[in-house]
């Protein structure tokens, strides 16, 4: 209809938009979502080339435990979606022993202080206090109304809580390595690897980078409800889009948003087909796209744009292996390391996700993989690609030879492959490395970038993860109904 004006208009059906759309058809907001390509989930998506079902990026899943936002999602909006919890969560190879990763934080602290090389107590004091500094902020991240910007009962259930915050403020502007020596832990291999391949694949930065108290958090991923969706994250990110739609929002598939004006204190949107009136706009595009899709530029852009060109791209693998691969047959992820002291990217680190055994992922019950690498965003872009994916292969067939062996057809993608899909500029994943330095915490407030334009997604805070980037969007959309 041409005269109608939505509350709001939603520019991507990843994460982020979805957490947002969501959060604003549940408050009984008319929203339009609208998505450039076929199917909804952006860089957590499942894609079908060659007759196969991959996962586009994101292949770890975590907040599904009772309690935690997804599994309140699913329950809350009946999303129809077949979920299991995983364990083990991911095995660590990182040359030595496997690490195994249990879903339990308390037996995951047991067998790293018995490994060869970590010193028992040291490894035991540092885990306690990590465990304290992290539940802390992983309150926050299941209870967003405790995020900025508060209300009174949460001000007053902060002020209650601020004993617990002390240790974090102490952390504050300080790398994670820092913090290793005082537990006799500062070179204690393989638990340091596994410090840097962790903060890498969460933080997007290694413990010596990391700011710390992001990377303690992020630590903890992996005992927060990590779970496998069956059939691959698009269909959860489709049963996002279906809950919208049953709450009276309307969602538009291969509708790209090609332009936005400010007219008369709306936002129009031009869109491949036709054009979108809105009272607010919601985007999950980088700040440069936002600024080039609004025409618009500002301090605040600008400094996330610089953030987002610090990042990474991705190189990745996807893979067909035959479905008898010596591999358990649920989810199997590992985190496959080359050189342990070398830093976790460029191919020297590969997290191969496969998909669990009987899943409909292809003809004759083949299983697929996605096996991604960061990238930096600079210099060649064609050169450093190509020598990430051959140094990913390498990596793989040196740590997970029973899936090389099993390899039956491999796709390449490279930076461009996820500008080329997901519309983001350069190919930039993964959101805002958490380097030190206490300006990290400088975009905790959602506010617009603009009149009724709010930006959400992984470059917003605190970005990088589907749960996180759904938090995101949450809080975007409940700041912009205060
Ligand atoms: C290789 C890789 C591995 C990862 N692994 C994990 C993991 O294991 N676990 C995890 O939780 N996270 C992981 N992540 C991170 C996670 O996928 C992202 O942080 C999150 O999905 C980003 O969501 P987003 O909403 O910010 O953006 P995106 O997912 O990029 O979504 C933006 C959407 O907007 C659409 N769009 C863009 N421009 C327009 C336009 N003009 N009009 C309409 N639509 C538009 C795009 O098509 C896209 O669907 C990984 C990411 C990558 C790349």
């Amino acid at each position: 209809m041409a005269d109608r004006v939505a509350d709001a208009l939603v520019v991507g059906a990843g994460f982020g938009g979805l957490g947002a759309a969501l959060t604003l058809v549940d408050k009984g907001r008319d929203v339009v979502l609208c998505e450039s390509l076929a199917y909804p989930g952006g860089c957590a998506s499942t894609f079908t080339r060659d007759g196969y079902q991959f996962e586009a990026g994101a292949t770890m899943f975590s907040g599904f435990a009772p309690g935690q936002l997804m599994h309140r999602w699913i329950e809350h909006f009946g999303l129809d979606v077949d979920v299991e919890l995983l364990d083990p969560v991911v095995r660590f190879r990182g040359g030595g022993e496997e690490l195994v990763v249990p879903r339990d934080r308390a037996a995951f602290v047991d067998r790293v202080a018995s490994l060869p090389g970590v010193p028992e107590a040291g490894a035991r004091a540092f885990f306690a206090w990590q465990a304290r500094l992290a539940d802390g902020l992983w309150r926050l991240f299941d209870d967003p109304a405790l995020l900025p910007p508060f209300d009174l009962s949460a001000l007053a259930r902060h002020v209650r809580q601020a004993p617990a915050y002390a240790p974090l403020v102490a952390a504050a502007g300080r790398s994670l390595s820092s913090m290793l020596p005082r537990f006799g832990l500062a070179d204690a291999y393989p638990l340091r690897a596994w410090l840097d391949a962790v903060c890498q694949i969460t933080v997007q930065a290694t413990a010596s980078e990391a700011e710390a108290p992001f990377a303690l958090a992020a630590m903890d991923y992996f005992f927060r409800g990590c779970a496998h969706i069956r059939g691959g994250v698009g269909a959860l990110a489709s049963a996002m889009c279906r809950a919208v739609e049953a709450r009276g929002g309307e969602v538009r598939l291969t509708d790209r948003v090609k332009g936005l004006r400010r007219d008369g204190g709306l936002w129009i949107a031009n869109t491949r087909r036709g054009e979108v009136r809105a009272r607010a706009v919601f985007t999950s595009t980088l700040p440069a796209d936002t600024a080039s899709l609004a025409g618009i530029w500002g301090r605040r852009l600008e400094q996330l744009g610089a953030r987002v060109s610090g990042g990474w791209g991705a190189v990745a693998w996807y893979l067909v292996l035959s479905p008898d691969v010596a591999l358990p047959a649920s989810a199997t992820h590992l985190l496959c390391l080359d050189d342990p002291r070398a830093a976790p990217r460029e191919g020297n680190q590969v997290l191969c996700s496969v998909s669990a055994a009987g899943e409909a992922r292809g003809p004759g019950g083949v299983r697929t993989a996605t096996v991604s690498t960061h990238v930096p965003l600079l210099g060649d872009a064609a050169a450093v690609a190509a020598a990430a994916q051959a140094r990913a292969r390498a990596t793989l067939r040196l740590r997970a030879p029973e899936v090389d062996a099993a390899i039956v057809h491999a796709l390449p993608a490279s930076p461009r492959t996820f500008e080329r899909f997901t519309g983001r500029s350069a190919g930039a994943v993964g959101g805002i490395p958490r380097r030190v330095g206490v300006g990290q915490y400088a975009t905790m407030f959602p506010r617009p970038v603009a009149d009724g334009l709010w930006m959400v997604g992984d470059t917003v805070f605190p970005g990088q993860s589907t749960l996180a980037t759904a938090i995101g969007g949450q809080r975007a959309a409940v700041a912009s109904m205060r």
